[in-house]
């Protein structure tokens, strides 16, 4: 039976093991996946004997996914672009690595229907997540994307790294005079630590789709503000994980399986 795990820090929480069981029961593969918790400086001697012991792919998550980036030997369009590993796939030479979140949350746009071409979007954040996500908004025709950020060097440094006029990188005290998006994506952690910073209600107008990458209960404070401040469409990032996952494993099985209704399943679980 092939191996496979998730990485990261924490992970104990992960749905990932419960979905890629329920993708290879749909799909006829035996297969086992774990979550194993693994911090930064043993990630390298871990990962190599998880193939020692059989492991054929991985997930890698927070805070994982750009040192699995210098450990791969080799690296697909998205992730060298994303300079972030979501996945790796094992092959005789060593670790290929690839980035699914990306193709995840745009195959979720569109199951939301929402439009992208000429959209104006903006992300509040600049961390891993934002990384997979801009180079799928810009090819798929947004007018612009203002990244905004605590610390403005790194929303800076994503906006040098893509060379695009539609880019545009500001710090926190800029947002009260940026206009009203047609996307707004909040990719802060904050709320995983119970914070939620205070957002102006100029961010949402008639036509603001407003997605939160994170989902569960760190997910509530967004979208219950982005509802209150007349949203009319607020959604959390559960349908992205769900498509990201899909994604990984056709990277391992050639395959790809549906995922609405083990989606539907997640969401009724979570109650929201
Ligand atoms: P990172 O740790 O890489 O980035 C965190 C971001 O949050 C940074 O921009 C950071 O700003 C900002 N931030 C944290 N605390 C605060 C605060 N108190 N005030 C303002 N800004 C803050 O995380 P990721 O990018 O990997 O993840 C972001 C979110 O996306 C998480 O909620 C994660 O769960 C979710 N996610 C969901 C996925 C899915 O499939 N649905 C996939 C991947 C991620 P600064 O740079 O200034 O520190």
């Amino acid at each position: 039976m092939q191996r496979f795990a998730v990485f990261g820090q924490p992970v104990r929480h992960s749905l990932s093991p419960r979905i890629h069981a329920a993708f290879a029961r749909a799909c006829g593969i035996a297969l086992s996946y774990e979550a194993i918790e693994v911090a930064p400086g043993d990630f390298a001697a871990v990962l190599e004997r998880f193939h020692a012991e059989g492991g054929a792919g991985a997930n890698v998550t927070l805070p994982l996914k750009e040192m699995a980036a210098r450990l791969a030997h080799r690296l697909a369009p998205a992730a060298r672009r994303a300079g972030a590993v979501n996945t790796l796939v094992r092959e005789d030479a060593g670790w290929a690595g690839d980035n699914t979140d990306g193709a995840g949350f745009m195959a979720d746009l569109a199951r939301l229907g929402v439009p992208l071409v000429g959209a104006r979007v903006l992300i509040l954040g600049a961390g891993g997540a934002v990384r997979g996500i801009v180079g799928p908004l810009l090819d798929a025709g947004v007018a612009r994307i203002t990244i905004v950020n605590r610390s403005l060097a790194r929303a800076e440094g994503l906006v040098h790294a893509h060379q695009d006029a539609r880019l545009q990188g500001l710090g926190i005290e800029s947002l009260p005079e940026v206009p009203t998006p047609s996307l707004l994506v909040n990719a802060i952690s904050a709320a995983h630590l119970g914070e939620f910073p205070l957002w102006p209600e100029s961010l949402i107008g008639p036509d603001t789709a407003a997605y939160d990458l994170s989902y569960g209960p760190a997910a509530v404070p967004f979208l219950r503000w982005a509802r209150a401040s007349g949203a009319p469409l607020a959604e959390d990032g559960l349908g992205m994980l769900v498509e990201q996952a899909a994604e990984a494993f056709r990277l391992w099985h050639g395959v790809r399986p549906a995922t609405a209704d083990l989606l539907a399943d997640l969401r009724a679980e979570l109650g929201q």
